[in-house]
């Protein structure tokens, strides 16, 4: 049992990677047609974007079905993958974008910190220039900042902002 909580935990856990890596190189990369959405004006309940949410759900159910089918421990992976998608919308969801009714207030500085850092992350609009890609890590502020700054600056990686020099 208590390996099962484990794993469940270490999935949950390891799921924050995951999300993050996914986040900037799928949803920010080749998904950004289904994540755009989420970037853009908020009109209705739902959005694209929330099929990655979909998406997810169904990587956690299959993994619990193929756990019980006798491939333990994958049933408890898959609950740290449902657990992380829980965790994904009351925080995401609820208290960065308050996308409900009642939404809940970060009330502490941990959470004060995820909520700016994903401001940040919506400061930019397109796919690219992003930073925080995270959803329960997020690094300091300044650290942030300075690299939405470095990210701005015409000279990174534009070789045509490159002036000749005399
Ligand atoms: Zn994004
Ligand atoms: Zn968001």
């Amino acid at each position: 049992m208590l390996l099962n909580l484990a794993v469940l935990f270490g999935t949950l856990v390891a799921m924050e990677g995951v999300g993050t890596l996914a986040h900037k190189y799928v949803m920010h990369g080749w998904g950004w047609w289904l994540h755009r959405s989420h970037h853009e004006p908020h009109l209705g309940v739902l959005e694209t974007n929330d099929i990655y949410l979909a998406a997810l759900a169904v990587i956690a159910a299959a993994l619990v079905a193929l756990g019980k089918a006798g491939h333990a421990p994958l049933q408890w992976v898959g609950g740290g993958v449902a657990a992380y998608a829980v965790a994904y919308v009351l925080a995401h969801d609820g208290l960065f974008h308050r996308h409900w009714p009642r939404a809940p207030r970060p009330v502490n500085r941990y959470l004060k910190r995820l909520y700016r850092a994903h401001r940040l992350h919506h400061a930019v609009k397109g796919r690219q220039g992003g930073v925080s890609f995270g959803f329960f890590y997020a690094p300091p502020m300044p650290v942030l900042k300075r690299q939405l700054r470095q990210l701005r600056t015409p000279a990174h990686g534009s070789p045509t902002s490159q002036t000749p020099q005399p």
